[in-house]
């Protein structure tokens, strides 16, 4: 069964780490290196986040058990965009007062900002993280991401098919709106670090390099911006708009918020390890990042919604961009940066709520090729 709740700074699994004496010297962390010949078999203990001491092509013994239980969620939780009918939201698109202009640019430049984001988000998966993770079983669930970031960007091909819109206007967003294109040129910035073909972790300097590129994709990219984008789609769904693209919203916010919740485990994790990569100025660092980054969004948010419609303005999208940064301080178990403000889309947490067996495969029934139905044809 699927858990919502929200990750706290301790990861609920019993954490064992032999640092005193007899530490396992540093093993080939991507795992492609020569084959030790008769090395000597995997020490749970000896398995690390980062700077790998245990080798990282066995997935078992686990000894992350929250990482291999995201990856059985994900799995669970599959879904296609093609799914989902668009009839109604083909109609809605063509005919002439069904939306506001003011509606109609805020769903052009969300889908705009999303179709490159999910590129960007799965690039910095394979190229940069999976690269600098050194264990298995999250490297498991890095590998259904992967495939979950594809989907996502199958969906937006699927509504710019669907609803004929202009796929270069769409997909070339992040490089002419500005407000988008700051907000993917700051997390870009993050990334580029680990881009360097001689980047390495294992020094202070190298590890928070890479907790900066976790930073700034899973708990910034995924967390914070993906989630007013969420509310301004589902916003629309609420008033009976564009169904389908917000059912879609609602499956990919459902991924995103397991994406998120491994993030926050994973550098949860890597600082239980790593005691001395989290300074006072690191985690000052990271609050100055997440505080940077709710102002992009406030930036977004005013330039997507100059006018504002009903139930949804720029103003209400930067209280839930402060009252969201504040959430995500404390899941890292860091000091707010933001005064406390109030959660102004409740019904949010509601619409994560989706249970697929309940919404989705009652109404239509799909059946996924496995073994036994496979068919050559
Ligand atoms: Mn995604
Ligand atoms: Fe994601």
């Amino acid at each position: 069964m699927l858990d919502w709740s929200e990750p706290t700074a301790n990861p609920a699994a019993p954490i064992r780490v032999a640092f005193e004496t007899g530490e396992a010297p540093i093993a080939d962390a991507t795992g492609l290196g020569a084959i030790e010949r008769g090395g000597s078999r995997v020490r749970v203990d000896d398995k690390r986040m980062i700077n790998a001491r245990a080798d990282v092509n066995q997935l078992l013994p686990l000894k992350y058990r929250w990482a291999w239980e995201k990856y059985l969620s994900g799995c669970n939780n599959h879904w296609m965009p093609t799914e989902v009918s668009m009839q109604a939201d083909i109609a809605l698109w063509k005919s002439r007062d069904g939306l506001t202009e003011d509606e109609r640019r805020m769903l052009k430049r969300n889908l705009g900002f999303f179709a490159a984001s999910e590129s960007l988000v799965a690039n910095n998966i394979v190229l940069a993280i999976y690269r600098h993770l050194t264990n298995p079983e999250c490297r498991q669930y890095l590998l259904r991401q992967a495939f979950e970031e594809a989907i996502h960007t199958h969906t937006f091909q699927y509504i710019v098919e669907s609803l004929s819109l202009d796929e270069g206007e769409l997909f070339n967003m992040y490089r002419e709106v500005p407000s988008i294109t700051d907000k993917a040129a700051w997390a870009l910035k993050h990334t580029q670090h680990l881009d360097d073909p001689d980047f390495r972790t294992g020094t202070p300097e190298a590890d928070q390099a890479f907790l900066r590129d976790l930073v700034a994709f899973y708990v910034i990219f995924e967390g914070m911006w993906f989630y007013t984008g969420f509310a301004q789609i589902l916003s629309l769904g609420r008033r009976n708009k564009m169904v389908g693209i917000a059912e879609q919203y609602q499956y990919i916010l459902r991924d995103e918020s397991i994406h998120l919740n491994f993030g926050i485990d994973v550098i949860n994790q890597i600082k239980i390890e790593n005691p001395h990569l989290w300074t006072k100025a690191f985690q000052d660092n990271v609050r100055t990042m997440i505080a940077d980054a709710a102002e992009l969004e406030a930036a977004y948010g005013r330039d997507t919604m100059p006018r504002g419609f009903l139930g949804l303005n720029a103003a209400l999208c930067e209280q839930y961009m402060y009252f969201i940064a504040n959430r995500r301080c404390a899941q890292l178990g860091l000091q707010p940066v933001f005064a406390e403000a109030e959660n102004p889309f409740p019904w949010m947490s509601e619409a994560m709520d989706l249970k697929k067996e309940k919404n989705f495969f009652e109404t239509r029934v799909i059946e996924y090729q496995n073994g036994g139905a496979l068919s050559w044809d």
